[in-house]
């Protein structure tokens, strides 16, 4: 109720304007709303809510309240961000556990991985025995104990023979099979306590710990059985042979070099002709110390061009006229004496040194060509040196460079190189031929002998293995098989060369069984060039013009020699 100035000056009497309004339900409901308290009433009583205005009579006298719960901000918010807050704490409780099963589980795996990397670095992939490292682990730990027991450790290390030529003609998968094949034939075959491990390769170690020696005999009677059937590998039964080094600790020997040890004793089985079981002996040691001196020293002969070349005389076995020469590479080493090439041959195979030796065979057999070019000269070629990538730029740059027409030379391959049956080195061979080489089949009868190989290959010549050859007086069988390739030979029209004829005999059934040429010490030992080029001549003038004396050839000596030679080779014919 509110007073008008204006009003009151004007007029002296006061006057009230008076307005009534009813609080009824209506009124406090829009009050409530207008206000945002959603509990206001209005009452008498005092409900005890803590939100209160009461109405008074003039007196004093209460009347009425308005009452309500008033607002508190911070219990709201709270009351509204509890589900959330909840929410969360479950959500990072939740995340937590996940976590925490995570690690759990990952730390699990990672155990678990670590031990499949100790096993990795422990056991073979694909025998799954244990490998070198473990056998390693495992010697020391039973060296250990035959300090205390009265044992003896014994270790048999087992390589299976010509097992390239089963992954060169099978394919490495047969290989594979083959090998896995191996380690289970053997593992069965075992006793509990033998410990086999897988060295690499197609090597397997065993190791027994022997109470008498009797033990270590049986262990290798044990492997020699394991051998004794077939293995059936990707369809095929494979007839597998191994050779076997032993070596049993004694008193004077020191455990650590047993492994090694059995490995000299293997190396020495492979060398006595596979197959077989050897024990090592301290001797063997030498040997294999006397190799790798020999090694070394002919990798400086080879350096300093320290090798010379011998040629043995072919001749036709119709009319002893000799036809064509064989290059035959010599070592006469200071410090080993004469080392034959049977011997240094396969060391430089090995040791990779067969590149640089090939080379220098063959250029000295084509340079020393020229000395005789009314005879063919044939160069040995091996196995290694045939599958080398520069193997026919070095036979082809040399016959250009030295004017050399390659129809004198002629190539004496082995039929191993045939066996891998792979397409560079028929590729190889073949442009060869196509460039004027001959080619020769040597060593023929002495390994695999495929008929297919001559069938499919064209040979120029092929040589037949001294061993049908020597003594052949007790076995006819070997002159029927003369007789056979001799037959074989005529429908592909091929020379048949037979080598190593040492006697009037062999010679004789040699020609009766009418191969068309002859080789071997009856007719000449390999000779030294300028020994070849004095034959020539001495030859020429025998079977051309005979020129006057004066024009002997340079070296008198060997001149002399030469014809005599010559003479033997026609009297003997
Ligand atoms: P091969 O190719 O079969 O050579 C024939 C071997 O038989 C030669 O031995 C030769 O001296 C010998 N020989 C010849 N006639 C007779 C005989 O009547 N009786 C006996 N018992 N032996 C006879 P050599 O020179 O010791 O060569 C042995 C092997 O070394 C050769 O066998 C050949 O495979 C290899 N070789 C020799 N020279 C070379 C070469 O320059 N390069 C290559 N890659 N290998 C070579
Ligand atoms: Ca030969
Ligand atoms: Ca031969």
């Amino acid at each position: 109720i509110t007073p008008s100035f204006d009003t009151a000056e004007k007029s002296p009497t006061r006057r009230l304007f008076l307005s009534v309004i009813e609080i009824d339900a209506p009124l406090i409901e829009s009050f409530a709303q207008e206000s945002m308290i959603h509990d206001l009433k209005f009452a008498i009583a005092n409900d005890g809510k803590s939100g209160r205005f009461d109405l008074k009579s003039d007196a004093g006298r209460p009347l009425k309240s308005f009452s309500w719960t008033p607002k508190r901000p911070g219990t709201e918010m709270v009351q509204g961000l509890l589900p959330m807050i909840i929410a969360a704490l479950a959500i990072a409780g939740i995340l937590m556990v996940v976590l925490m099963r995570k690690l759990l589980s990952s730390s699990a795996s990672l155990a678990r991985r670590e031990e499949e990397a100790q096993h990795l670095a422990n056991h073979d992939a694909l025998t799954g025995l244990p490998n070198r490292r473990k056998l390693e682990l495992e010697l020391f730990m039973r060296a250990g104990r035959a300090n205390v027991a009265p044992t003896r450790l014994a270790v048999a290390v087992v390589d299976l023979d010509r097992f390239k030529d089963i992954n060169d003609t099978l394919g490495h998968h047969a290989g594979d099979d083959l090998i896995r094949a191996v380690g289970e034939r053997l593992a069965q075959s075992l006793r509990a306590d033998d410990f086999i491990a897988r060295l690499g390769g197609d090597e397997f170690a065993i190791l027994r710990e022997c109470k008498e020696l009797v033990d270590a005999d049986q262990l290798s009677a044990t492997i020699a059985s394991a051998f004794a059937t077939p293995f059936a590998v990707t369809g095929h039964q494979i007839e597998a042979n191994a050779s076997v080094g032993v070596a049993i600790a004694g008193f004077e020997r020191a455990i650590e070099d047993l492994v090694r040890e059995a490995d000299i004793a293997l190396y020495e089985a492979k060398a006595r002709g596979r197959g077989c079981t050897v024990r090592f002996a301290p001797a063997m040691a030498k040997r294999i110390e006397e190799r790798r001196s020999l090694e070394v020293d002919l990798k400086i002969a080879i350096a300093n061009k320290a090798l010379t070349m011998h040629y043995q005389p072919i001749v036709e076995a119709a009319t002893g006229i000799v036809s064509s020469v064989e290059a035959l590479v010599r070592w006469q080493c200071p410090k080993h004496g004469n080392v034959g090439p049977d011997v240094f041959v396969p060391i430089a195979e090995e040791s990779g040194m067969m590149a640089d030796l090939g080379r220098f065979v063959i250029e000295q057999a084509i340079e020393d060509s020229k000395r005789w070019p009314q005879l063919s000269t044939a160069i040995n070629i091996s196995p290694a040196q045939l599958r080398s990538a520069s193997i026919l730029h070095d036979l082809i740059e040399p016959t250009k460079r030295h004017g050399v027409s390659p129809k004198n030379i002629t190539i004496e391959i082995t039929e191993s190189v045939l066996m891998a049956n792979d397409q560079r080195t028929l590729r190889t061979l073949n442009i060869l031929k196509d460039s004027g080489f001959s080619i020769a089949l040597d060593d023929f009868g002495s390994g695999y002998s495929s008929l297919a190989y001559v069938r499919d290959f064209p040979f120029d010549r092929l040589k037949i293995d001294r061993s049908f050859v020597t003594g052949l007086e007790d076995t006819s069988r070997s002159i029927e098989i003369v007789k056979a390739v001799v037959n074989f030979g005529k429908i592909l029209g091929r020379d048949v060369v037979a080598e190593g004829i040492e006697t009037e005999q062999e010679m004789q059934a040699m020609q009766a069984a009418g191969v068309t040429h002859l080789q071997g010490y009856l007719f000449s030992r390999p000779l030294s060039a300028a020994h070849v080029e004095a034959m020539v001549n001495v030859s020429g003038r025998l079977t051309a013009s005979r020129t006057t004396e004066r024009e002997t050839a340079e070296p008198a000596a060997s001149a002399a020699s030469a014809a005599v030679s010559q003479a033997k080779i026609r009297r003997v014919v």
